[in-house]
């Protein structure tokens, strides 16, 4: 079921918004090469205890997942693009690193990715960063009332293919309100003026990500962590968006913090 959201329940989810925010561009500036990604979910696991917050990771337990996921945050390395589950690794240099964050505060979710290197970066690395941001930059400039899903979705896949990418339509956007996964699902990829309209009110976390040379994805024996098939590496960027009658507000945004 698709839930629309009053513009007082929007001004509501702005602090989840403003909190993933914040957790994001901190664990971003301390990670570095030498960092352990146990640490990283230790450290967002301590801004969510002193802020309040809660959790949408921790208990998480869908249908496909081996058993709760047990940890904070998502840190996919490399090859690895969604799902990481936090293990004990310490990153390297030129290591590129996808952070996914979603907790919920006050009673509301908000859910953002982003993805950068540690160390010395690969231009290829960088490109394919860029490429995922520019796709979510397409997206929320999509992410308008009066038109579809559809819309949205081919923005997204406009931006990849330019750039050579290819789309896996398994894993992509989604409604957020309550709860972290609701209507309508968003694929990555898809054709404009199709699907659900877009109406004032709905809020969706848009995630764009893509991998090298493949859009094939095998679950490591963790059974959470989704890396690509041939060794090639992914990038994801991932903000919760409002869509409203002025115009879509991205309620996960960093720019107040002076990071992008
Ligand atoms: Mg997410």
């Amino acid at each position: 079921m698709i839930e629309l959201r009053t513009p007082a329940e929007i001004e509501a989810m702005r602090p989840a918004g403003r909190f993933v925010a914040e957790v994001l561009a901190t664990l971003r500036d301390d990670t570095k090469v030498g960092t352990n990604l146990l640490t990283i979910d230790n450290r967002a696991h301590e801004m969510i205890r002193r802020a309040g917050a809660e959790s949408c990771y921790i208990d998480y337990h869908p249908s496909f997942g081996a058993s709760p996921f047990g940890k904070v945050i998502c840190t996919s390395i490399n090859d690895a693009v969604l799902h990481g589950l936090p293990h004990d690794y310490t990153l390297r240099d030129g290591d590129l690193v996808s952070l996914d964050f979603a907790v919920s505060v006050d009673g509301w979710v908000a859910d953002s990715a982003v993805s950068f290197v540690v160390g010395t970066p690969r231009d290829e690395d960088l490109a394919l960063i860029d490429t995922t941001q520019r796709a979510l930059d397409a997206a929320i400039g999509a992410a308008v009332a009066g038109d579809r899903i559809g819309d949205i979705s081919h923005a997204i896949s406009q931006v990849a293919r330019a750039d050579g990418y290819s789309i896996n339509t398994d894993f992509g956007g989604h409604g957020v309100g309550r709860v972290m996964h609701g209507d309508p699902h968003v694929p990555n990829d898809g054709k404009p003026n199709r699907g659900y309209p877009l109406r004032s009110g709905l809020v969706v976390a848009l995630e764009p990500w893509f991998l090298q040379t493949t859009d094939e994805l095998v679950t490591d024996p963790d059974g959470w962590t989704l890396r690509s098939v041939d060794g090639s590496r992914g990038a994801h960027a991932e903000h919760t968006v409002a869509i409203t009658a002025d115009g879509p507000i991205i309620l996960t945004d960093r720019s107040f913090l002076g990071v992008d």
